[in-house]
Formats: structure tokens, sequence, C-alpha cells
């Protein structure tokens, strides 16, 4: 009935007849007088990627469709969209007909090339850096279209809607990043490197490089203020920049504690102005870049649950112990990837405990009690390599710097950070330390240490592929990448 409906108002339209009656048009049940449109979801879209299509908000789409999961949106699914009230100018053009939903798209108007018109809703905690990153435009050609908050920058508020010119097949996710994560310009700060900044990601400066081919030639020549383009695994923060004015009592090291930061950035960022620790004079001022809320759009994605599809079970080996051979599946990739870093550290060491497998996955995958992760075959932990009489124990024992083998161990790390496939690793801080230290005192630089560990920073600090996680002192957890 309803299709038979729509066929005959798209004939009257078709045939010229002013067949004007808006309540038609909103029977779908848009609130505000909205039309509504029915979008078909395709490969690699995202909620917000449909609502800037759309010219939209993408609260306003949630709203529409109140049983909706933003998070898990289905290829193929059909999401309703209800359009601005004021494109209704353009005639009663359609009811629900997924076929309309091209046309139809009123406030989506062109700007440009590729770009359309699209509305965002500010939310709490939106700046607008974090809005132009969002959306990939610049700050100032968000103001040249919002007149009003050109005239004062500082008078965002929220619910405020704002136009945005904007390309939309570029917003979120981006194809760069294989559709996780949209891509993010990093600003070099005064006094980063390279390793500093793939660090500040959880990636390596060679995924840097590839996704800069400025790099290339030079990647240790960095000025302050150039973009890096990053695909981001630690979510990006809002980063402001302020003046703090040195007290009587304070030390360096305390101030840059105060601001999450180890003395090493925040001398940095002084451009050379400040030489040591010893070189702070009371009322001096000091530039300090502060990390703030993670940049909207870049929120936490949940990529612990999940199942393996065609899993292979980890096959006996001669260098290591499974310590449940039925908790043992993982994607191709992940066996191959375990089996390639184990074979590598054995070459550098010809004699060695065996390494003690723990859980990957389940067959089939899914959730793994007690973990939270370890659902789709990509997870696997690991016994760090010890020495004296606990070193053959296949059940999981806790290191210190009395009973790891610091020497073996950091070859293993090293080993799996080779395979360039991990995402992350979850050690305690403490054991960090014992490898950070002695890879340091083997000569490892400074941009190596930085890109790979969170330690010195603090435990609470997203940096590096290695960082602490409550659990994780009596084994590793390796994350792959696929
Ligand atoms: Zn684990």
């Amino acid at each position: 009935m309803q299709l038979r409906f729509g066929l005959i108002l798209g004939f009257a339209v078709g045939l010229g007849f002013a067949l004007a009656a808006p309540e038609f048009a909103t029977a779908g049940g848009c609130p505000d007088g909205g039309k509504l449109v029915e979008h078909e979801v395709k490969s690699g879209q995202t909620l917000s990627g449909i609502a800037v299509e759309h010219g939209v908000t993408q609260r306003s789409i949630e709203r529409a469709n109140p049983t909706l999961d933003p998070n898990k949106i289905r290829v193929g699914q059909t999401i309703k969209v209800c359009l601005p009230g004021e494109a209704k100018s353009s005639s009663s053009s359609s009811s629900s007909s997924s076929s309309s939903k091209k046309k139809s798209s009123g406030s989506g108007k062109s700007c440009g090339g590729s770009k359309t018109i699209s509305v965002h809703e500010v939310g709490k905690g939106d700046t607008l850096s974090g809005i132009a990153n969002k959306y990939d435009v610049s700050v100032d050609r968000i103001l040249s279209r919002n007149p009003k908050l050109k005239k004062d920058p500082n008078s965002l508020r929220v619910g405020q809607e704002l136009l945005i010119c904007a390309d939309t097949r570029r917003a979120k996710a981006s194809k760069t990043c294989g559709y996780r994560t949209p891509v993010h310009e990093h600003e070099v700060l005064p006094g980063e490197h390279l390793g500093e900044i793939a660090g500040r990601y959880g990636v390596r400066r060679k995924d840097l490089i590839r996704l800069n081919s400025k790099l290339k030639n030079n990647a240790n020549l960095l000025s302050v203020g150039q973009t890096i383009r990053v695909c981001p695994e630690i979510a990006p923060r809002e980063t402001t920049k302020l003046e703090y004015t040195v007290q009587s009592g304070d030390t360096l090291s305390g101030i840059a504690k105060k601001y999450k930061l180890t003395s090493n950035e925040l001398l940095g960022y002084q451009r050379g102005k400040l030489k040591d620790a010893n070189d702070l004079k009371v009322g001096q001022k000091l530039v300090v870049y502060k990390s703030g809320s993670v940049i909207p759009g870049f929120g936490a994605y949940d990529d612990d649950s999940g199942v393996l599809k065609s899993g292979v079970q980890m096959p006996p080996g001669k260098y290591y112990v499974l310590k449940t051979p039925s908790r043992a599946y993982g994607t191709g990739d992940t066996v191959r990837m375990i089996q390639s870093a184990i074979n590598a550290y054995r070459r550098k060491w010809k004699s060695s405990p065996k390494i003690h497998i723990g859980d990957l996955s389940r067959k089939g995958g899914g959730p793994l009690k007690p973990h939270k992760s370890h659902q789709h075959g990509k997870d696997v932990d690991i016994g760090y390599v010890l020495k004296g009489d606990k070193k053959d124990e296949i059940r999981f024992v806790s290191a210190n710097a009395n009973n790891l083998d610091v020497a073996r161990t950091w070859t293993l790390i090293k080993a799996f950070l080779d395979t360039d496939e991990v995402k992350y690793i979850f050690m305690d801080h403490t054991i960090q330390k014992l490898l950070y230290d002695h890879a340091k005192s083997k000569g490892v630089s400074k941009d190596t240490l930085d890109e790979f560990f969170q330690y010195p920073r603090g435990k609470g600090r997203g940096h590096g592929i290695i960082r602490h996680s409550k659990g994780h002192v009596n084994h590793f957890h390796v994350r792959f990448r696929k």
C-alpha cells in the first residue's frame, strides 16, 4: 500500500502537478517537519559520514532511528534521515522511497567540486579545531561560512549549528587508514622528533614515512608547525598551548609531571631557551603544550570483540610450549607471525628456555574468559623469559628485576615488533623500565625508544606501542594489526 502511494505521488510530480502536500512528505515521522528519506548503508560508511552526506547532524539521525547502535551499522542496512524543513521548497518530491535519496538531499547543497554543505551541531567538548579536524577542513573555512562565529570565535556554544563545506567523500574513517580511523594531521611541536610523534599515536616511524612522502628524503628534518599525516592507533587529543610561570619551589620534573609530560618534552618546548633543569628561575615563563580531550571523530571504537572465522590452531613447536592448545587459535597471520618472531629470537639466542604461550582465542573466537579481548584471533599472551629456578615453569610467573632475563626478553619483544604488524604490546610499567634501561645501555637510540615505549612517561599516558595495562607483570600481551 505504501509502495503504491509512493508511486502515484512520484508520477504526479513527474507530470508537474503542484501536489504540494508537505504533510504527506512528513508522514514518515520527522519531528521538525523535515523530510524523511531512507539511506542504504554502503561499504565503508559510518553514521557521521552519512550525516555529512545528507547535511544533517549525527544526533538527528540517532533521533530518527531510536533503536540504532551508532557503532554497529551494517552494509545494506536502511537508515532514516530527516532532512531539514527548509528543503521543502524543492516540492514534495517523494515519500520514503529509497530511490529518491540522492536528489532530495536538500541542505546537502553543493559548495564546489565534490564538496557539500553539512550542518554540525556543536556537542559538549567540541572545539573549533576539533570540528575542523573531523571534517578535514581548516578553521578558517568554517569561520568564513559562519559569520557570527567569525566575529567572535569564542562564541561557540553547545547546540549551535554550524554550516560546514566539506568533501563528504573524505569524511570520517579514511580509506588510507583501511577505514579504521580518519587521517589525523599532527602539527609538529618544538623539540619533537619522528620517533616521539610515532609513539604519540602508537605507530611506527615507517608508517609515518609511508604516509608522508616529504619524510622519505630526510625523516629527521622536521620543522615546528609542519603537519604530518597519521592513521592513529592511539586517538589524537586536542593540544592547547599555554604559558606557565615558574613558582618558588618548582622543579622541571614537577612541572612536567603536572602536565603528564617528561622533562625532556618540556625542555624541547622551550626551543633552546632553557638548557636544563638547573636553568629554571622563579618568575620565568615556560611554554607548555597540554593534551586535552580526544578529538571528535576519533573516539574509542570497540576492537576487542569479534569472532574468528577461519582460525588456525597454533601447532606444537620445538621452541615453545602452549599452555592450553584449545585456547590457541588465531588468524593465519597471527600464528605465522608468532612463529616467525620466536624463530628470529632463537637465531640470536641458541640456548633459551622454551617460550610460554598462553591464550590466543578459542576455536571460532568470541568471548574468552577472563579476557576482554582474545576474541578474533589477533591477541596472544606470552610469558617473559626468566632466569633462575622458575624459568621452565609453564604457568606465568611474575617477573621482576631479579628473575627477568632482560637481554633475552628484549630480543623477544624486538622480534615481535620487527614483524611490523604489532598494534600494541601490553606490559607492566615496571617491566618496561627494565627493558628500556637495557635497550638504552645497548645503544638503542632515543628516537627508537620514544617510538616503542610508553616509559618513562607515566602509565596513564597513551604513548608508544608498548604500554602499561594492569595484569601484565607475569606475561605480555601482543595485539596484531591483522
Ligand atoms: Zn592478554
